[in-house]
């Protein structure tokens, strides 16, 4: 069940705006609706609005010339890169702000960008606080995990509820008026423990694994996705000397395997990349090892 549509329908239905329900229609006929009904705003995830401008291109069909003048999207962390790939994909003068939210909470609406690009406002109808991620006490910092407690829900209420995303907050009067603060970057998760494919594994397992083999330096990271509803696990290790040195082969044999053998231990399969060494840049924690492209969802 997906509760990202509904906060959306009954938010928009308030303001007053027509809603064209098109989530389960194809790409198709998503877009012939958006020319047909000279729709003005388009709330999607940051890949669909991406695949919608493909699917356009692929049909001769101008994004530029329809009339959206209003992206929102949610459901997947967007990136500066991502939002200014957006703009030159739809229209450089089209606003795109992105939502955050969580079904635990009830879907989107934690926290909302406005007009002015620069960070969520954090929703006050809910109690936020921000909490050091170790000692999950009160943090003076403007980083740590944003803790929530719902204020108003009465069905399936939170008290302090640690979202586990670690958040940089800026309150910091924004350009819009407001004064409530916002979340201007998500730093990561700060849990160690990663669910991939319905398997738990501990990222300090991960780390073992790789150590083990001596061909390794110790830069990596970890990237889970998802593709066609699917997680996939991908790891990029550095090998130790440049690999122009090394023979493709050699690095295919040991990529081959790895996998195998990953497979063997944890019971899923993985995607392991053997990269020249200084490839990845260091990092001092282990949270900024994992980038996990599945967080930040609407709803899962
Ligand atoms: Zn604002």
């Amino acid at each position: 069940m997906f509760t990202g549509g509904f906060s959306f329908y009954e938010g928009l239905k308030d303001l007053g705006c027509k809603i064209i329900p098109t989530g389960t229609m194809s790409t198709e006929m998503q877009l012939f609706y958006m020319q047909k009904l000279k729709a003005t705003v388009l709330i999607s995830s940051p890949s669909h609005v991406m695949h919608l401008y493909e699917k356009a291109k692929e049909l001769k069909i101008d994004v530029k010339k329809l009339s959206i003048r209003i992206i929102r999207v949610g459901s997947e962390l967007l990136t500066e890169t991502m939002r200014k790939k957006i703009k030159v994909a739809w229209r450089e003068n089209i606003s795109v702000t992105q939502d955050y939210g969580m079904t635990e909470t009830l879907g989107p609406g934690l926290g909302m960008e406005c007009i002015y690009e620069n960070g969520m406002h954090l929703n006050t109808n809910y109690y936020f606080e921000l909490v050091d991620p170790i000692n999950k006490l009160p943090t003076e910092n403007d980083i740590g995990e944003l803790v929530v407690t719902t204020i108003y829900s009465d069905c399936f209420p939170l008290i302090r509820y640690a979202t586990s995303d670690l958040v940089k907050i800026s309150k910091e009067k924004c350009s819009c008026g407001s004064t409530s603060p916002r979340i201007v970057k998500f730093l990561g998760r700060t849990d160690d423990m990663l669910k991939v494919k319905g398997v738990k594994i501990f990222v300090s397992q991960i780390e073992d694994f790789l150590f083990i083999h001596p061909y390794f330096n110790h830069q990596y990271e970890i990237v889970i996705s998802k593709e066609n509803y699917k997680d996939i696990l991908t790891i990029n290790i550095e090998y130790k000397e440049d690999l122009l040195n090394v023979s493709k082969e050699k690095i295919t044999n040991y990529k081959i395997e790895l996998e195998q053998e990953f497979k063997n231990t944890f019971g899923i399969t993985s995607q392991i990349n053997i990269v020249d060494n200084k490839t990845i840049k260091p990092t001092s924690g282990k949270i900024i090892r994992v980038k996990d492209l599945r967080r930040l969802k609407i709803s899962n």
